[in-house]
């Protein structure tokens, strides 16, 4: 499913239908801070365009990725933990606990994350 849906939350933040704490935009991506943070900084980088799962990424909307990556590097150096670490996590569908089918990239940092994840 990879057009803007009216009933996709994050589809709603995106166009600023739905409020939320905008930390980060481009003409192609947003970034907020999580609702329920799981570190001291939690935020999540999404695409304006709708892409339900990385499973539904392909060459004609693959570009994107590196865009949020991009927004990655640019909002820890914003936020002063690019030197000490952070962790970007995608989650895709039920085992890896996906709630949100609009991909998101999670960035977390401000504390020492565990490895392996959960
Ligand atoms: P995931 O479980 O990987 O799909 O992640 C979904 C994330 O979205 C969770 O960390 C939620 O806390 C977060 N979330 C859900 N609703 C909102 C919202 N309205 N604003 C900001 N974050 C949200
Ligand atoms: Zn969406």
């Amino acid at each position: 499913m990879n057009s803007n849906t009216s009933e996709c939350l994050f589809c709603g933040i995106a166009c600023k239908e739905i409020s939320a704490d905008i930390i980060y935009e481009t003409d192609e991506v947003i970034a907020f801070n999580d609702i329920d943070p799981k570190a001291p900084i939690h935020c999540l980088i999404i695409p304006k365009k709708h892409i339900s799962t990385i499973n539904d990424i392909e060459k004609g909307n693959s570009a994107i990725v590196g865009l949020l990556y991009e927004a990655a590097a640019i909002i820890s150096k914003e936020l002063n933990v690019a030197d000490d670490g952070y962790r970007v996590v995608m989650n895709c569908n039920k085992d890896a606990g996906q709630t949100v089918f609009h991909i998101h990239l999670h960035l977390l940092a401000g504390r020492k994350l565990i490895w392996p994840p959960g």
